[in-house]
């Protein structure tokens, strides 16, 4: 079957394309390792989410995969190796298997895993990313296996049941030995290991090897405010795909799952034929546990002078903002639930540099939680300009 959109990696990102493309009736895969094993799974509450407050990051990953399949998202749980655009149509490799469709979406979020020495040279002459697609090369040939794929057992265990002698070895500080083909293995402790071929099972795959070809900057996918990259019918967002800082206008990772919602909105929706543009972002965090809001803005690489409210040695609302030109630039917010709300989304208006006062119930409500007026009026002058 050719799917309208493929999507590789089933986090915030993958999972709001699949509901946005589904919105729009076209037929959506999402293909990837256990959404429920997105880094945001281990986020313990966030008070950011709309609609949800104090949602974990698993209930909130769970949520989106049972609204992106009640409204017929397809899922296959597996790593995607390969993405190939094809005029018309692009493939994908699953494992050991491939599937087709008209555009594809990548988002598997950040690669962790820096290029091993020796991997880049010797892929396809005795590195492979796969087991049961390349383990027949082997047969009953020593190989040396590293990674922290979901599956790694299984492929382990797939060599191993078609009789190669199966090593393995950490992957942190492991290099490939060879000149034209895989020989050997060294590894951190220097302990070399003779062998003909070298699996790395990888949660995921960089993006310049998923799809070879594709336009990175600084390590990230570089992306137009479609969430197109530079290869046809294929598409990126989440934490692999660049953002823009508006505060900065610097194009930068965000790394938030609120940004990646937003990118992967504006990707599902325009592969399906929408018009959706994604501007950019206020850097920010929001972090909610023992009963505590934290909240920060803005981008720390930005100095200014103090302008603070509360004491931290005090119970309460505790407010320090950076002013910089005469503008807010960045701010901390530590509250317990009370008013931070109306702070956070005042500041993100301050920040993106969009005017306007505190409607008069907020002010009120500001100041019954012990804000001063003079901070408030100091913000709102530096709002006006
Ligand atoms: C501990 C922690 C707490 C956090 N707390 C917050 C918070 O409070 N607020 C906030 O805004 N952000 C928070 N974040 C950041 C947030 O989790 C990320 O910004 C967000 O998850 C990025 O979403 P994504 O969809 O781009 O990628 P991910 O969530 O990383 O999802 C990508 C998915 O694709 C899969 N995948 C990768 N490669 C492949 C492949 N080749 N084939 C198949 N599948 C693949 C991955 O296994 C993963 O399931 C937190 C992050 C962590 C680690």
């Amino acid at each position: 079957m050719k799917y309208d959109l493929l999507i590789v990696g089933g986090g915030p990102a993958g999972l709001t394309a699949a509901i946005h493309a589904r919105a729009r009736d076209k037929s959506v895969l999402v293909i990837s390792n256990d959404p429920l094993a997105s880094p945001l799974s281990k986020a313990p509450a966030m008070a950011n989410y709309p609609g949800l407050p104090g949602v974990t990051g698993r209930e909130l990953l769970e949520r989106l995969v049972e609204q992106a399949r009640n409204l017929g998202a397809e899922f296959r749980q597996g790593r995607a190796l390969s993405v190939m655009p094809m005029g018309k149509s692009v493939m994908v490799s699953v494992e050991n298997d491939a599937v087709e469709g008209r555009a594809v979406i990548l988002a598997p979020g950040v690669s962790r895993a820096a290029p091993l020495k020796g991997e880049a040279e010797l892929l396809g002459r005795g590195v492979s990313y796969c087991a049961t697609c390349d383990g027949m090369f082997y047969r009953g040939k020593p190989v040396v296996c590293a990674g922290d794929a979901p599956n790694f057992g299984e492929e382990v265990e797939f060599l191993r049941s078609i009789g190669c002698e199966v090593t393995v070895k950490r992957l942190a500080g492991l290099s490939i030995l060879g000149e034209n083909r895989v020989t050997g293995v060294l590894d951190a402790a220097g302990e070399a290991t003779p062998c003909e071929g070298v699996f790395l099972l990888r949660a995921s795959i960089a993006p310049a090897r998923l799809a070879p070809g594709l336009e990175l900057e600084n390590g990230y996918i570089k992306v137009d405010a479609h969430m197109a990259t530079n290869l046809p019918g294929v598409y990126a967002a989440g934490d692999c795909a660049q953002g823009v800082n508006l505060e900065s206008g610097e194009k930068q990772i965000i790394g938030l799952w609120a940004n990646a919602n937003r990118q992967g909105a504006a990707a599902g929706a325009n592969m399906a034929g929408g018009e959706a543009r994604f501007e950019g972002n206020i850097l920010h965090n929001i972090t909610h546990f023992m009963d505590m809001d934290f909240i920060g803005f803005g981008d720390n690489r930005i100095q200014g002078e103090p302008l603070e409210q509360g004491s931290l040695e005090e119970d309460g609302l505790y407010v320090r903002a950076v002013i910089s030109g005469g503008k807010v630039v960045g701010a901390n917010i530590l509250d317990s639930y009370r008013i931070s709300g109306i702070l956070k989304n005042y500041m993100l208006r301050l920040f993106a540099g969009e005017g306007g006062s505190l409607p008069d119930y907020q002010r009120a409500m500001l100041l019954q939680a012990g804000l001063r007026a003079e901070f408030i009026d100091r913000m709102e002058v530096m709002t006006r300009g």
